[in-house]
């Protein structure tokens, strides 16, 4: 058993709570036993970027290391799949689906679909609609569209969408896992591998939402370090509170209307946050368009979009883009359908929503 003292890894987002985890690590251990690291997945915005790469690394005297997800070897081996099997694929058609979400019984017994090209969404199941056949003709187009756009770009979160061919969504929401957790873990492995004792230190609050209700303030991994999460019972209020207490600027997206800094946009992003960022960085929501129109591209059906809105469920392919591409979606945004903004610059709702923003304001 290793006995040493433990180094706390503290993995930053560029968000209020994890860095009242960084201060509080160094606080408790000081700089020599902590280390920081960050996920790059090429879909933040260039403010937190260079809070994270700049501000935090002079301001704390630390040095913040990078991991980022690579899929190149993904694409490659799709594009080969592409080429030989999709051909066959697209002419004989797909069947459609049910897919089971979390809350139904692994014995229940799936609903009957009714059009089986139009998805459905029916007492915990979701239909995944099915593909028509289509012509040779047809199907060699698909492919040469695909195979045209199915090349690493070097962006994380851009070439995870072309690999899987789809963005991902609240159902399936994969891009944490790829594209945050697998590199922080195998960051940790190779740590670990130097015969360091580790402790993970994550900046997870309970009151953050339903799902974190529960979260222990100390958990092992199977891996054989430790998960401490010392914020575990804070409010954002004591969050904000500590950081400004230790002399530390937040990051400036906080008071630009944002209430969560991580990617811009996230696919679970609110109404507010899109009229925010729309109205503010134009230039991000013409990033997301581009970005559709290639894993559009990557994609048998033609279509696939960042956010999903409501009224796009339960058609074709072709129906839910029309409801959910950034366009629609910033559209929507600026109406009165689905309830108003709380503020008229869309900031104040979610993830802390006007609670934060209440917080932000000069004491
Ligand atoms: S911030 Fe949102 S879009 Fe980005 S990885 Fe997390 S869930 Fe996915």
């Amino acid at each position: 058993m290793n006995t040493t003292a433990p180094i706390a890894v503290v993995s930053m987002s560029g968000g209020k709570d994890s860095l009242a985890t960084a201060l509080k690590a160094i606080d408790e251990y000081g700089h020599d036993r902590c280390r920081f690291v960050t996920a790059d997945t090429g879909h933040e915005h260039e403010l937190t970027i260079a809070h994270l790469s700049d501000y935090l690394p002079r301001r704390l005297n630390i040095q913040i290391d990078v991991v980022k997800a690579d899929f190149s070897a993904d694409i490659a081996r799709k594009r080969v799949y592409v080429a030989e099997k999709w051909p066959a694929k697209l002419v004989n058609g797909k069947p459609g689906k049910w897919v089971r979400l979390g809350s139904v019984e692994e014995e229940a017994e799936p609903p009957t679909p009714g059009n089986p090209y139009l998805g459905a969404v029916i007492g915990g199941w979701v239909w995944s609609p099915a593909v028509r056949p289509m012509s040779a003709d047809e199907a060699a187009e698909v492919v040469a569209r695909a195979l045209s756009v199915l090349h690493p770009t070097g962006i994380a979160f851009l070439d995870l969408c072309l690999w899987k061919g789809r963005f991902p969504s609240r159902k399936a929401q994969f891009c944490t896992q790829m594209l945050k957790r697998f590199p922080l873990d195998r960051y940790m492995i190779d740590l670990a591998s130097q015969g360091r004792r580790l402790e993970s230190w994550q900046g997870v609050r309970r009151d953050e939402s339903h799902a974190r209700r529960n979260a222990a303030e100390r958990e092992m991994t199977p891996e054989g370090w430790e998960i401490v999460r010392p914020i575990v019972t804070w409010t954002a209020r004591e969050v904000v509170d500590f950081v400004r207490s230790h002399g530390v600027d937040l990051n400036p997206l906080y008071s630009q209307g944002c209430d969560r800094v991580g990617c811009m946009l996230c696919i679970n992003a609110g109404k507010d946050e899109i009229v925010n960022a729309a109205r503010r960085w134009p230039e991000h929501i013409e990033r997301i368009r581009e970005w559709e129109r290639l894993v559009g591209m990557a994609c048998k059906r033609g279509f696939s979009t960042l956010l999903h809105h409501a009224d796009g469920e339960g058609g074709d392919a072709e129906h839910a883009y029309r409801h959910s591409n950034i366009d629609s979606m910033v559209a929507w945004s600026r109406t009165t359908r689905g309830g108003a903004c709380l503020r008229p610059d869309g900031a104040g709702r979610g993830h802390g929503g006007r609670g934060l923003q209440l917080l932000l304001r000069p004491l």
